[in-house]
């Protein structure tokens, strides 16, 4: 499927002005390694000069890119035009804290070339958000969450991703979890929120094409996004970035100061890689296929044992529409997509 599909070029900004207690990206807040950072995008963006046939994507995320100022945005698009090549009509993403943007910074993305800007909001619910900033008081309500994404549908946006908030070993709150300081919604309730997300969202004209991911119309579907989830190669540049070409995948060393030393002294900064066998691609496209309303290639499966009772039991629960040739998980079966793959397992 990803023969001959333009590849996609990420770059990971790791700076924060503050570190979420939530998250488990790497991001740092010393804005003082900016200058560090771009000298080793300039240097790694060399070595794949010539590698990679035109882009058609670039994702600025991180972190967050808006922190950035002018010139540095600047010269680190200067850095990817002078080093590869792009199609026309390149899809130009950035992440962006809406408390960055003013219309000064909105003219320099623009100019810049930006054409889809992907705003981070954690809830409009100043509760919440006191929450999330410090623990202590009641978490996510049903009704926040409606306010929330009604709040946000006021900014008729083309495009809404949706992700439940998981809590990763290490970060405060997950300390805060494995203490019993905090918890999680049950499995129950959070059935509830994705359902009750899925059939609001539909209900407004939003097509969900993806577990987490809604768009206004075909035509607002992340193109950047969707080739993580149908194999189609990508670059990953920055510290902590991936990249996937071939069946390889492989990631950079995860702090500014050791991806900066590997290029200084002439090395790629890889941290590792590995090698996709036959058998992983195929569960990989199932896990990620099952995932988005694309679905999987029923060529993928049919030679499975049982396969046709498998996909009989699903569609008559509910779970799985054919279509096309194709087997489409429905909303209820986005619930359970991570478990199908395991039917049509190889084992
Ligand atoms: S702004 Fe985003 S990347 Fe930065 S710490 Fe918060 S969640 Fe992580």
């Amino acid at each position: 499927m990803s023969n001959g599909e333009s590849p996609g070029l990420y770059i990971h900004v790791p700076f924060c002005r503050t570190k979420c207690p939530y998250c488990d990206f790497y991001s740092v807040t010393s804005l003082s390694l900016i200058p560090d950072w771009l000298d080793g995008l300039r240097k790694e963006a060399v070595f794949y000069k010539d590698h990679f046939a035109a882009f058609d994507s670039i994702y600025l995320g991180g972190g967050t890119p808006t922190l950035l100022a002018e010139h540095e945005l600047a010269a680190l698009m200067d850095c990817l035009f002078n080093n590869f090549t792009f199609s026309p009509d390149t899809e130009i993403t950035i992440e962006a804290n809406p408390d960055d943007i003013t219309l000064d910074k909105l003219g320099v993305l623009r100019g810049i070339g930006v054409n889809r800007i992907s705003f981070g909001v954690q809830s409009f619910d100043d509760k919440e958000l006191q929450y999330l900033r410090r623990s202590g008081f009641e978490g996510q309500t049903e009704a926040g969450w409606v306010q929330t994404i009604k709040r946000a549908l006021d900014f008729r946006p083309e495009h809404l991703s949706c992700y439940q908030m998981t809590l990763e070993e290490g970060t405060p709150f997950g300390k805060m979890l494995a203490q019993g300081r905090m918890k999680l919604l049950g499995e129950e309730e959070e059935r509830e929120f994705f359902l009750l997300t899925s059939r609001l969202l539909e209900k407004e004209g939003y097509i969900h094409y993806e577990i987490s991911n809604f768009a206004m119309g075909k035509e607002y579907i992340s193109r950047h996004n969707s080739k993580y989830w149908r194999h189609v190669p990508y670059l990953g540049l920055g510290p902590a970035a991936h990249s996937f070409r071939e069946d390889v995948r492989w990631w950079n060393l995860g702090s500014i100061e050791s991806y900066c030393k590997a290029l200084v002294y002439g090395k790629l900064p890889v941290a590792g890689s590995e090698t996709l066998s036959e058998e992983q691609h195929r569960l990989e496209s199932l896990y990620l296929g099952f995932r988005t309303s694309a679905g999987v290639d029923l060529e993928l499966v049919r030679n499975q044992p049982r396969f046709d009772m498998i996909l009989s039991e699903l569609q008559e629960s509910g779970l799985v529409q054919v279509h096309m040739g194709r087997a489409i998980p429905t909303r209820e079966g986005f619930l359970v997509a991570d478990s199908l793959p395991l039917l049509f397992a190889d084992w």
